[in-house]
């Protein structure tokens, strides 16, 4: 990303994977490719996540099996996160264990209490092949897990103790996506 430039702004506004895609559920590739293509990729995740009002996406919620995420996130103290890792790992997540309101753009409109580390480190690349670590504590440490686990084929509705997750299920049934979701349209 070149300084001064606005993330996001040359990128391209895609659909979002909904709960029941499958591209969701499988855990992605890594990228070898540092190139342009990456970065329009990294570009259009941007502009997806400001126009879904998200404060992290993962490749595969626009449908690209990649190991790649972006966020924009504040932290329990209101400092504003901004970037992107490629090849993402979770090298530390400890700390206290906070149960906490959690949502996702594959599930839009719903949330649950769920149990994240309040403290964070993930170790990665920039699209340019750069390595990169990103420490996150409080919201932003939830943000991170959250976008690891994608990348992984996970969801927050996993980590839900059962109650929960019976109850955020049944929301998504019925919810205006969810049929859709359930068809394996987009
Ligand atoms: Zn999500």
């Amino acid at each position: 990303m070149r300084h001064g430039s606005i993330p996001g702004a040359r990128g391209r506004v895609r659909p979002v994977t909904l709960l029941g895609d499958p591209v969701l559920r499988n855990p992605c590739e890594p990228v070898t490719g540092f190139g342009p293509e990456l970065a329009r990729l990294v570009e259009d995740m941007f502009a997806t996540m400001y126009a879904a009002q998200g404060v992290g996406l993962a490749a595969n919620q626009i449908g690209e099996p990649l190991r790649v995420f972006v966020y924009d996130c504040p932290d329990d103290e209101d400092v504003r996160h901004l970037g992107h890792v490629v090849n993402p790992r979770l090298v530390e997540a400890d700390g206290v264990v906070l149960r906490g309101p959690e949502g996702c753009l594959s599930l839009p409109g719903l949330e649950a209490g769920t149990e994240r580390y309040d403290h964070a480190v993930v170790e990665g690349f920039t699209v340019d092949g750069e390595p990169l670590t990103v420490h996150g504590t409080g919201w932003f440490a939830r943000c991170l897990q959250h976008e690891c686990d994608h990348l992984d084929g996970g969801l927050y509705v996993d980590r839900l103790d059962g109650r929960r997750q019976r109850r955020v299920m049944r929301q998504a049934a019925r919810a205006s996506w969810g049929g859709r979701a359930a068809a394996g349209t987009r």
